[in-house]
């Protein structure tokens, strides 16, 4: 049995079958079928003819269907969490997590559609409006196209799915090619919770076929794109007039003062870096260390990312299974030979073998250097010494992404000067920057991004402000 794709109220048989391995050990896991024209053609189509339906449907009824939905990834965490393990290469204690968290990401999402509403406006507040009465409403925008990458096959396809269910919209959701079955299971999940089964749809395949037709087709009006920043820039280019809301990329820096509380700061920023390997959009990669501390910041580094274990996702030991490919992991082997060769000592790991690559800690790093330049996504950190907090706070700054920062310090004025000079979507304060709950505005500035997702936040990117003006008479 393969399909897996969902179009027009059933699961259709479409093209090709679509292998997916488990990435540790590369057995097959199973296959879905990928979308023809005809099938993206059918998906779009139904998710059109339901928007209505979508808009429609009470609030009540969509909050049921969102809260139905969380209480069956409650039940299914086990097999949801194993089939993350395996096809995303996730060690299973933090696929369990997500597997909460998305149930959360439902669960807030049923509270949210309950507070979308409106504002009356003064329209006799200008001689041009005397004898008005105004007021604005949020109204579903119609279809959206949600497009999602590897890295949370659940709960970032949750933050597309659950807001658009809440705001009243039909959907069409394509998922990473990587990590298709956990999209199969949760909407396996929506149907059984009531979700009208012409509005939801799930294609598979190829983002520049499948994932473009959904960005240039006019009937959907709103993009909702979590990947890459190059992928972002495509989707901006080719989407025409339409919203768009993008989720890309960073490199995240921390900063750590001399106050800090140096080995919780060495710990959580250690399991930052490394956590999935470093293939988190907030991972750690620049750790800016003030010079007073930063022999002993250092050790306290290395100690705390040799501790974490390397192994089989599936085993409950594993902290840090392997990259999503094989290809990724010899990228980032190359990127790290290349600083090495530039004069980078490599503090801890630097080891591959076949797609794991080791948690690995660079020091005398230089900002050209591509692990510093760029988005490593890989268990890849650099530790940088910096005079004083100023200089690492422009340091910090100087990177062309802007979706998360942490500082650690226990001085409220270095606090202060932190959220005011960092421009980044979101400043961390005493913890990582891969710090996440699942209701918080939450996206990037510079090239991270266009928009913001946090439940309220998503809702409103994918809701439309009509403004209602009345000539009273009388
Ligand atoms: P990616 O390569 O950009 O792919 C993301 C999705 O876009 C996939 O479904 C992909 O399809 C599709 N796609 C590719 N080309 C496309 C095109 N021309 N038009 C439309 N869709 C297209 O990203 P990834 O490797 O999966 O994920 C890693 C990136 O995501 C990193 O940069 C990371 O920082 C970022 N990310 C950001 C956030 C955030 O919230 N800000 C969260 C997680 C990840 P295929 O299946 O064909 O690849």
């Amino acid at each position: 049995m393969v399909s897996g794709l969902f179009v027009g109220g059933k699961w259709v048989a479409g093209g090709a079958p679509l292998e997916v391995k488990n990435k540790y050990d590369g057995k097959s896991l199973g296959a879905v079928a990928t979308a023809r024209k005809e099938d993206v053609e059918a998906a779009i189509a139904s998710a059109d003819r339901h928007a209505e339906t979508m808009a429609n449907l009470p609030v009540h009824k969509r909050a049921e269907i969102l809260l139905r939905t969380a209480e069956l990834l409650k039940q299914r965490k086990e097999t949801l969490a194993r089939t993350i393990a395996a096809e995303a290469g996730k060690a299973l204690k933090i696929a369990r997590a997500e597997v909460d968290r998305s149930a959360t990401t439902f669960t807030i999402a049923a509270e949210e559609a309950r507070r979308i509403h409106g504002e009356t406006v003064a329209l006799d507040a200008v001689p041009a409006g005397e004898g008005y009465f105004g007021f604005w409403l949020r109204r579903p925008v119609g279809v959206v196209g949600a497009i999602t990458p590897f890295n949370f096959p659940l709960n970032l396809v949750a933050h597309k799915v659950a807001p658009a269910i809440a705001a009243g919209n039909a959907l069409v959701l394509k998922p990473a090619e990587q990590t298709p079955l956990t999209a199969v299971a949760l909407f396996e999940i929506l149907l059984e919770a009531g979700a009208p089964e012409g509005a939801i749809n799930l294609l598979h395949g190829d983002g520049e076929t499948v994932g473009d037709a959904l960005v240039t087709d006019p009937r959907v009006a709103k993009i909702s794109f979590t990947g890459s920043a190059a992928v972002g820039k495509i989707i901006l280019g080719r989407a025409g007039i339409k919203k768009v809301t993008l989720e890309l990329g960073n490199s995240s820096p921390v900063i750590i003062a001399p106050d800090a509380d140096l080995d919780f700061a060495a710990k959580r920023t250690a399991f930052g870096a490394f956590v999935y390997s470093g293939q988190v959009c907030i991972s750690v990669q620049r750790i800016y260390g003030d010079k007073k501390i930063f022999e002993s910041l250092s050790e306290k580094l290395v100690q705390a990312g040799e501790a974490m274990v390397v192994g089989d996702p599936l085993d409950e030991k594993t902290d840090i299974g392997p990259m999503i490919a094989q290809k990724e992991a010899e990228r980032i082997e190359g990127w790290v030979k290349e600083a090495q060769a530039g004069g980078a000592k490599v503090l801890s790991g630097g080891k591959r073998e076949g797609s794991v690559y080791w948690p690995t800690m660079l020091s005398n790093v230089t900002p050209e250097m591509k692990v510093m330049a760029q988005e490593v996504f890989a268990p890849v950190a650099s530790v940088i010494a910096c005079d004083d907090f100023e200089e690492s706070l422009r340091q910090a700054n100087a990177t062309s992404y802007g979706l998360q920062a942490s500082v650690f310090t226990r001085d409220i004025d270095r606090v202060l000067r932190a959220i005011k000079k960092l421009n980044f979507g979101g400043v961390i304060v005493n913890d990582m920057p891969a710090f996440r709950a699942d209701h918080m505005p939450y996206g990037g500035n510079k090239q991270s991004g266009l928009g913001r997702e946090g439940l309220r936040f998503a809702i409103e990117e994918m809701t439309n402000i009509q403004m209602v003006a009345i000539r009273t008479t009388g």
